[in-house]
């Protein structure tokens, strides 16, 4: 058999590989390699599966050959992957009345009972595939349940059980086989990343029993917490139990470490559990990982039948990585690729425990990531009145709108009805960390009765506590266990080898100082993205702000927006300090300006007050400034031209600033940005008016200073226009949220009601918002780099649009030679592994 590569046994030298045998094959020889003591093992390929799939069987004989004469086997799966499961193990093959006999001499009757009777019942329901339910009435134990469950078999199948050892091999090996090809079996490892051909490995091995005589019983040990991934013998060992009974099931099986319960491993038998710690360190130095032992102990001696990646959290898999480099094990380098970037965003926010039950009412979104629990608000002002209590609150709105800002700010964790990943919410929630999902069209909302109904038609009311978890859209009743985020030490050190390393910028899209000091502390290096709007929602400056929409002239207009200044040179004032002299660039006002307009009569009774105007005036302007398409109306640049003092007033806040900072601090250089551009004149006559009030601040304070100014590239047409708008402008930064809006004709705000229709059927593989579409979106972004950079080569090229996080949209950027990428501060960390994985 030595010669057969596709049945092999496992010795150091067999040819033995991942891709041909599978992982565990694989590990299974490096244990052997180790000297490890485990028991016997034949490796059957991934060929030699499918052929046993299609019908064509392997020597039976020269395998069952390779093992003693009286020994029992176990066959176990070995994917390529792990993670992509196969088939569960089938134990105690060989077993018939003969052996049964001789068990009984050796181990007693009990011990060879139990033996049997789970071969009979595992090979009746795995193999044969009979009814588990069938042995719902046999005896539990003893030589009753074992006659009772021969019986069973027999009266079903109508023949016989298997009493041929090679017999019974030969219908394990092919029902493993076949259950691999199954349907469910096929698309639940597609859904875990295996590729439509990915094959199956089997394993033989003779079973070390773990029942009889002596000290018998088997489990797991590894030397590092799942959880915390910090060190610690940590595993399950049970008396008289085979496979995975440790572990699995009601099991009474007790922790390695001294259980309160009774004695374990390590009272049974200290030497076995020396001998197994042993083993686990001198596997975490030779195989380079973490790895969960699978042990049998019988009568004291010790097997180990197999070994995997430790099971881990990510913040556990965070220690795990900077330990193994630490003690030299692996280097900085893999440690970085070790870690999956995605998986950080769990570690920064508090999540649902992963073993806390559920009750899930409904689900939408994964808007924002990590979970919050918190009293169902259904206003902006009940937020706040709950924040004010102390009582933790969950605001929930159909959509949320700018002037919910407070209201978000005051809740734990923001559910909308509407709404998709770029929607007001999502971006907001994101940026300031908060738990959120949106588009959970599976629930109803009644804000009027102040009802929320789940899926399910239970009727949850104001007050009532639920759970939204953002890392994975669910909406769950009540208050789960949860897991407090973790930016421990080594979640510090894995940062730091990433910088080490990483060959592209991260900046941060921050909007307000808290968002720039959680920005600071991402280490972003810099603001990539301040949305100005944003600061008009603080109280007392939107009444000012709707002043201002109101004024009747520029003069009247400049008169109010005098009163806005300070409050914006204040804002920049404090970014540019938190931000020490690192870039801020700040985009000039984009949306329209309605948004900032009260939508309900009493809001517009009570702006009427405030303006001291007639309810009527006050309903007709603003009817008057309705649009049809607001996003593609009045808004970005084209206010900037047609109302031109908001930018007149923004360009000093921004300049007047830059001097009160530089003053006591690092030298500030802002960067400007015009939203929204789609004509290279758009460009001219903002410039021309931002630089004639640059020129009066110098004048007038009688101090210089520098700025940059730059396009956002949001436009089809600014993308494929990019060589006559970069003469203008020091950079070019992509808001790939507006161009994906645009490239598509997709509105962003309503996407979410059908996105998951088109993502299910296939029409778009994934949500344009959340992915970059590299073959539409992307295409536009090499072309405005490439004209852009043409035209300018000195030019800064960035993304900031809600992609700029994602490692798929880092990798594109980098490759498109890319400056920086920008976003949301709580994904900087996530960034800056990805782009030094790209590195490595
Ligand atoms: C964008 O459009 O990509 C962008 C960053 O701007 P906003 O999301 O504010 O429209
Ligand atoms: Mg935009």
């Amino acid at each position: 058999m030595q010669n057969n590569p596709n049945t092999t046994l496992v010795t150091p030298t067999a040819p033995i590989a991942n891709n041909t045998h599978g992982g565990r094959a694989k590990c299974l020889q490096r244990l052997v390699r180790l000297d490890l003591p485990v028991p016997r093992t034949v490796a059957l390929s991934f060929e030699a599966v499918q052929n046993i799939a299609r019908g064509q069987l392997p020597d039976i004989a020269a395998i069952v050959s390779q093992f003693p004469e009286d020994a029992l086997l176990c066959v176990r799966p070995s994917s390529e992957d792990p993670d992509w499961g196969g088939p569960g193990a089938v134990l105690n093959i060989g077993m018939n009345d003969t052996r049964f006999q001789a068990l009984v001499a050796e181990l007693g009757a009990e011990a060879a009972s139990s033996v049997y009777t789970r071969f009979v019942q595992s090979f009746a329901v795995d193999v044969a595939r009979l009814d588990p339910d069938m042995f719902d009435d046999v005896a539990q134990d003893g030589q009753q349940a074992l006659q009772d469950s021969l019986r069973a078999y027999e009266i079903e199948m109508e023949e016989p059980f298997p009493k041929d050892p090679g017999e019974q091999l030969a219908a394990v090996l092919k029902s493993m086989a076949r259950a691999w090809d199954g349907t469910s079996a096929r698309l639940l490892r597609q859904a875990k990343g295996a590729p439509a051909d990915a094959g199956l490995g089997l394993v033989v091995q003779q079973m070390a029993l773990g029942v009889g005589l002596g000290e018998c019983g088997s489990g797991v040990l590894q030397l590092v917490d799942s959880d915390t991934g910090l060190p610690q013998i940590t595993g399950r060992y049970l008396s008289q139990s085979q496979g995975r009974d440790a572990v699995e099931g009601d099991s009474s099986a007790l922790y390695l470490g001294r259980d309160p319960r009774g004695p374990s491993l390590e009272d049974l038998v200290p030497d076995a559990f020396a001998e197994l710690q042993e083993h686990a360190a001198l596997m975490r130095i030779k195989l380079r990982a973490e790895m969960q032992l699978e042990f049998a102990v019988d009568n004291g001696k010790v097997h180990i039948l197999d070994g995997v990646r430790v099971p881990r959290s990510s913040r556990a898999a965070v220690r795990i990585a900077v330990r193994l480099a630490q003690d030299g094990v692996i280097s900085r380098a893999e440690a970085l690729m070790r870690v999956e970037p995605r998986t950080l965003t769990e570690l920064l926010h508090r999540q649902v425990r992963t073993n806390a039950v559920r009750d899930v009412i409904g689900s939408g979104i994964a808007a924002s990531p990590g979970a919050a629990t918190g009293a169902i608000v259904f206003t902006a002002t009940e937020a706040q009145a709950s924040a004010a209590r102390g009582d933790p609150c969950i605001l929930v709105r159909r959509e949320t709108a700018p002037e919910d800002i407070r209201g978000m700010h005051a809740a734990q964790g923001v559910l909308t009805e509407r709404g998709g990943i770029t929607s007001h919410a999502a971006v907001i929630g994101r940026g300031i960390g908060l738990p959120c999902v949106v588009g959970a069209t599976d629930m109803r909302f009644h804000r009027r009765r102040k009802e929320l109904v789940a899926s399910d038609g239970r009727v949850f009311s104001a007050g009532d506590i639920i759970t939204v978890d953002g890392t994975n859209g669910q909406v769950l009743a009540g208050a789960p266990e949860m897991r407090e985020a973790a930016l421990d030490e080594s979640f510090q050190t894995l940062m730091e080898w990433a910088d080490e390393l990483r060959d592209i910028e991260i900046r941060a899209n921050a909007d307000t100082p808290a968002d720039a000091q959680t920005a600071r502390n991402f280490q972003a290096e810099g603001i990539g993205l301040c949305r100005t709007e944003h600061m008009f929602f603080e109280p007392g400056r939107l009444t000012v702000m709707r002043e201002m929409i109101f004024a009747e002239s520029s003069q009247d207009r400049r008169a109010v927006l005098e009163r806005l200044l300070p409050m914006q040179r204040a804002d920049f004032t404090q970014l540019f300090r938190i931000m020490e002299g690192k870039p801020v660039c700040i985009r000039l006002f984009d949306p329209p300006l309605h948004e900032f307009l009260p939508t309900d009569r009493a809001g517009q009774r009570e702006l009427a007050d405030a303006l001291d105007l007639p309810l009527s005036d006050v309903t007709r302007r603003i009817d008057a400034m309705m649009e049809y398409n607001p996003m593609l109306g009045l808004r970005g640049v084209r206010l900037g031209i047609t109302v031109p003092e908001i930018y007149e007033m923004q360009a000093r806040a921004i300049f007047e600033a830059t001097l009160d900072a530089s003053a006591d601090g690092d030298p500030v250089v802002p960067e400007i940005m015009i939203p929204l551009v789609s004509a290279k004149r758009e460009v001219e006559l903002v410039k021309a008016s931002i630089d004639t009030v640059a020129s009066a601040v110098r004048l007038e304070k009688g101090q210089d200073f520098n700025y940059r100014l730059g396009v956002m590239v949001e436009t089809p047409r600014a993308a494929i226009r990019a060589a006559d708008i970069a003469p203008h402008c020091a950079f070019l930064s992509f808001g790939t949220n507006d161009l994906t809006q645009m490239t598509y004709g997709l509105s962003r705000d309503d996407a979410g009601r059908f996105m998951s229709d088109y993502v299910r059927q296939g029409v778009f593989p994934e949500d344009p918002f959340h992915t970059l579409d590299i073959d539409g979106v992307g295409e536009l972004l090499q072309i405005g780099a490439q004209r852009g950079r043409a035209a300018q080569p000195d030019i800064t090229l960035s993304i900031c649009g809600e992609h700029g996080g994602n490692p798929e949209s880092i990798e594109f950027c980098r490759n498109a030679g890319f400056n920086y990428v920008s976003c949301s501060p709580f994904r900087v960390p996530v960034a800056r592994l990805a782009a030094a994985q790209l590195a490595i």
